[in-house]
Order: structure tokens, then sequence, then C-alpha cells
């Protein structure tokens, strides 16, 4: 690095910043990362920690999301820090024969890959899961799913990236890009200029706002999601559970709640999820999320009617128009790559990361990368 100039600035500090930069640094580059906050205060603070992989929609994404899957049992000793990973399960609930129905293809996706992922009729699910109330359900399907402690995640990859190098500056805040003949050449925040050759937005759901600033529209929206975590309790669930639409919801246009509820090994239960369209980021809890919540949690699991929440939260879920992620050279900037709106980034975020370094750097804006060319920002701008 000279006089603030950098091979290589990402702009964003969650999971996806981290890991960028953590590739970068492993690759030797000079990096910089800018965060405006502390590190993975964004969407990131609010992650639940599951690595899913039935949610995927199509099978050819299944294929990518399994292929950062396998990579996660061994994450931990790459970024030497215990993650804490362990392989729970997932039973996903339905209330109609039609949705059920609509996701025994997956089954067969899942199984083709080597993953277990079987239907457990109505009166079985109270074998697997005693405390269950499982209601109007009219079958489930229990599919293969890990789970890590999401905060060692976004910790191992900074904490990995600043041990080889990468320059990590929190509370740096990007406000303006400095440009020359529609090519970025550089970042300012409010004490500061960075020179780079390369810009990488890992903004997540504040990418938007970053691109009016060089006079792009980039179709990335974001509901409110909000969710809470309980005092330690003894075991009382063996699966992550999830009421079908859980995913579909945090895309949707109306407000919605399902219930995803998992028990981390230390006894806490995650319980999620109450979706609000939103236009503006606000990061509180609201009062209609979390009594929300708290009735569909009592619907499931009546017997746990009292206990106490230790913390509630909100953030903003980003998404895409087709739900995938946006990752590539913006069109119309020269020097700007987008890296945001992941779609279930525990187990893509790894593989993601490494592929868009090798993009990066093989240092020319027209030469594509196979195996990201479906999720370029290209699909936006015809
Ligand atoms: C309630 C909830 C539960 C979830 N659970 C799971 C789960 O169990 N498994 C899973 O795989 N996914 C889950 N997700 C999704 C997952 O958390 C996100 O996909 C992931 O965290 C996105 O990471 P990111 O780095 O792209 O974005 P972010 O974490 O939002 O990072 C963007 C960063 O950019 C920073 N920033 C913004 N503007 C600027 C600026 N101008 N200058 C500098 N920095 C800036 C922000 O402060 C932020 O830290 C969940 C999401 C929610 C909301």
């Amino acid at each position: 690095m000279k006089n603030n100039t950098f091979d290589v600035i990402i702009i964003g500090g969650g999971f996806a910043g981290c890991a960028i930069a953590y590739h970068f640094a492993k690759a030797k580059i000079d990096t910089l990362l800018l965060e405006s906050k502390h590190i993975c205060s964004g969407t990131s603070s609010a992650c639940a920690g599951r690595a899913q992989i039935f949610d995927s929609e199509t099978q050819e994404y299944l294929r990518i999301v399994y292929q950062g899957y396998s990579e996660l049992p061994s994450l931990g000793d790459e970024l030497e820090i215990d993650l804490e990973w362990n392989l729970p399960g997932h039973l996903t609930l339905y209330d109609s024969e039609e949705q059920l129905a609509s996701h025994l293809e997956k089954i067969a996706w899942m199984r083709d890959l080597g993953l277990y992922a079987e239907i457990v009729k109505p009166e079985k699910i109270k074998e697997i899961e005693p405390f269950l109330n499982s209601g109007n359900c009219v079958g489930s399907i229990l599919a293969e799913e890990g789970h890590l402690n999401p905060f060692k995640f976004g910790w191992g990859y900074f904490k990995s990236a600043k041990k080889l190098g990468a320059v990590i500056k929190c509370f740096s805040k990007v406000e303006h890009f400095i440009t020359e003949d529609n090519k970025l050449v550089g970042v300012k925040t409010r004490t500061q200029s960075y020179y780079g050759k390369y810009f990488i937005l890992a903004t997540g759901a504040w990418s938007r706002s970053l691109t009016h600033k060089v006079g792009v529209d980039l179709p990335l929206f974001f509901t409110k999601a909000e969710a809470m975590v309980s005092e330690p309790l003894p075991e009382i669930l063996h699966h992550h559970i999830g009421t079908n639409g859980f995913y579909d919801s945090v895309h949707g246009e109306k407000k919605s709640v399902t219930l995803g509820l998992g028990q981390h090994i230390n006894g806490c239960l995650l319980i999620s999820n109450a979706i609000q369209p939103v236009n503006k980021i606000k990061r509180t809890s609201s009062a209609w999320g979390m009594p929300a919540i708290n009735q569909k949690m009592k619907e499931f699991f009546p017997t746990l009617n009292n206990i106490r929440m230790i913390r509630t939260w909100s953030a903003p879920s980003p998404f895409s128009k087709d739900y995938q992620p946006i990752i590539g050279w913006l069109p119309q900037v020269e020097n700007l790559y987008i890296a945001s709106a992941f779609h279930l980034a525990i187990p893509t975020i790894p593989i993601f990361s490494r592929q868009i370094v090798d993009h990066v750097l093989s240092q020319s804006h027209n030469l594509a990368s196979d195996f990201l060319e479906p999720y370029s920002p290209k699909r936006f701008f015809k």
C-alpha cells in the first residue's frame, strides 16, 4: 500500500466482504476493506447460522450450494476457528398437500447428491420431535442441513484476512466514489480518500443506494426480517424446524410470519421470522413483529409458553428481482464489481468468494467467468 492506494478496495464488511478480503489477502493482493460500522453488523448480524440446502429453488443452484456445503466441515480448520459445525437436519412442516407435492422433486435432487431427504408422515412427527404440536400439518420433509456459529463464521474470515495482511478499517463509511471518464478510481469516507484498481461492492441491502452515487439503479430490494433468541434451555429440539413458505416470505410483498426455530448447542432457541416489506432500513424490532413470532411459536410449541427472551433484532434481508445473487462487473462503471444479494449465504459464500477473487484477478472486464455468469448484474441491464 502506498499513499492510501491499494490493488483492491472492498466496501462492506459482512460475511461476503470478509470472505472476499480473505481470499484476496491469501492471493497476496494488497487489500483494503472499508466497513461503515463494525464487522458483520449488517444482515450478517441477524444470521441464524443454518447451512440450508433444501431451500435451493433449482437443481442447478442446489449443486452450487452442495459444493459450498461440502467445504463447511473443514472451513474451521482453514480459518483456524471452531465454527461449532454440527448436523441437526431440517424438518419442514406443510399445511397443504399441494405445497408438499410441489417440493417432492427436491427430495430426488438431494438424493442425487447423496444427501438425505425423506417424507415424514404426521403421525411420525411426534416421535422425532416430541414437543412439537404439528396441528394442521399434513406432512413434513426431513432433510440434511448443517449449522454453525454465524458470529464465528464472519469473525473467522475477518481474522484470517487480517492475519494475511488485509487492511480492515471499521467505522469508515464510503460516502462518495471518485471517477475519471466513467472509470472508478477511488472512494471517499468522511475523513479519507482511498485509491485502487478494483472496487468490490459487498454492501448487501445497502448496495442499491450506493450504486445511485455512480448513476446506476441496481434492482436490489429488501424486506425487514425480525427474530429473537431465548435464554438457554434443556435440549428440547432435535432438528431445525420451519414452516413451509419460510424462505418465500423473505422475498414477500406482504407482512408474514413463518416459523424458523433452532436450538443452538448452548441451549438458546433462535426463533424467527416476521417479515415486512419496507422502503427504508430500520434496525429496531417492531411492536408487530415480536408478538407475531411469539404467537406462531405458541401454536407449534405450546409448552414453551413461559420462556424468557434475551435479545430481539431485525435486519434488512436483501434480494434481487430473480432472487439470485448479484455477482460481477457493473456494466456501466469500469472497475466496480458487485457482490450482493447472497442467497443461502452460509453454504454459498465460501465458494462464491473464492470464485469472485479468481474472476477479478483474471483482470479483464470482458473476460467472463462461466461459474459466475448467471449471476452477473448485466442480466438486469439488457
Ligand atoms: C433474520 C435472518 C436470518 C438469517 N439466517 C440465515 C441462515 O440461517 N443461513 C444463511 O445462510 N443465511 C441467513 N440469512 C441471510 C444472511 O444473513 C445474509 O445473506 C448475509 O449475512 C449477507 O451478507 P453480506 O455480507 O452480503 O451483507 P451484510 O452482512 O449486510 O454486509 C454488508 C455490510 O456493508 C456495510 N456497509 C453498508 N454501506 C456501507 C458504506 N457506505 N461503506 C462501508 N460499508 C457499508 C454494512 O454496515 C454491512 O456490514 C439470514 C438473514 C436474516 C435477516
